[in-house]
């Protein structure tokens, strides 16, 4: 088994990256950071975003494995006392891989065509001043925006950025694309559907703004400016991610357990107490 290995690159994530290698080297494990089977990220949700896009070219073939050396993350789902037992795994069992849905995101600009994929999200800001765009929606207007961005992500995206603008937490399994809104502006000159919408694989949404204005992108971490833009279309890729998983640890328990913090023994606790 081969593995590629990308740590945040504070002190606790390379002395685990450390121990990392030691246990695999026991174990018999490869390193191999051009042509792994399995990449491993310790660190966070943001480290493993790194290593996605690092391993980006590879996406149909390596999958992903995260280790957190703070809170539970959702990318990053194995803890920095379990890396004994995920090595174990890794060089006796194979894994169940699991395949989520990633956004293709292509920027028409005079100069050219660029196509980008996100694991979290595309977002869209003016460079000064609001930002004034129209939405259409499957080549058909759908609304003219003005406020502070759009943040368009994926399943797995919808527990970072989209969330914090009151976006829908969407199950991964789901193959779509999610526009949320940040801070619209509504009159009667621009007139925004307010809350988020949700568009199945095989549909597109382009945003056209006006060409003159530069414009702030994100994709996942990574911020870049743009001129001169024409059109940006935004579709569920065909390309997706896959994730090793060597246990199970449903989605929704980790949404639980990330931003709710409930036990269920609570809940029983809780329903006892309830009067009658
Ligand atoms: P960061 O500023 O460290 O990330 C912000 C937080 O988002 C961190 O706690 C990060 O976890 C967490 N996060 C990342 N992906 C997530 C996901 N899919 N579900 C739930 N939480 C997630 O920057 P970063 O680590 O490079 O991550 C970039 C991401 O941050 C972006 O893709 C975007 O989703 C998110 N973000 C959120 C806001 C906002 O909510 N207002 C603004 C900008 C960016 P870790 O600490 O484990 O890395
Ligand atoms: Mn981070």
């Amino acid at each position: 088994m081969k593995y590629a290995l990308l740590d945040r690159g504070d002190r606790l994530s390379r002395e685990l990256a450390e121990r990392f290698h030691d246990l695999a080297r026991q174990r018999g494990l490869t390193r191999d950071e051009s042509s792994p089977e399995i990449v491993l990220s310790i660190g966070g949700d943001g480290t493993l975003l790194q290593a996605f896009h690092r391993f980006r070219d590879k996406v149909g073939s390596v999958a992903f494995v995260g280790v957190h050396t703070g809170h539970l993350g959702f990318y990053a789902d194995w803890k920095k006392d379990e890396l004994e037992e995920l090595v174990q795994l890794m060089a006796t069992v194979e894994p169940k891989t699991v395949s989520y849905p990633l956004l293709r995101v292509e920027i028409v600009t005079d100069g050219g065509t660029s196509v980008y994929l996100a694991l979290n999200e595309f977002t869209l800001k003016s460079v000064d001043g609001t930002l004034v765009a129209q939405l259409n929606i499957n080549d058909e207007p759908f609304e003219m925006f003005r406020g502070d961005g759009i943040v368009v992500s994926t399943p797995t995206g919808s527990t970072g950025y989209n969330k914090s603008v009151n976006g829908a937490v969407i199950h991964p399994h789901l193959e779509a694309l999610q526009i949320a809104e940040i801070a619209s502006i509504n009159n009667r000159v621009y007139r925004t559907l307010g809350s988020s919408l949700i568009l199945p694989k095989h549909h597109h949404c382009d945003i056209v703004t006006d060409p003159e204005e530069p414009l702030a992108v994100g994709i996942d971490h990574l911020v870049m400016q743009f001129h001169e833009v024409r059109s940006i279309i935004c579709s569920v890729a065909d390309e997706k991610v896959q994730f090793a998983r060597y246990r199970p640890f449903p989605f929704w328990n980790r949404v639980r357990e990330a931003f709710i913090g409930f036990k269920p023994e609570d809940a029983v606790q809780a329903a006892q107490k309830r009067p009658k």
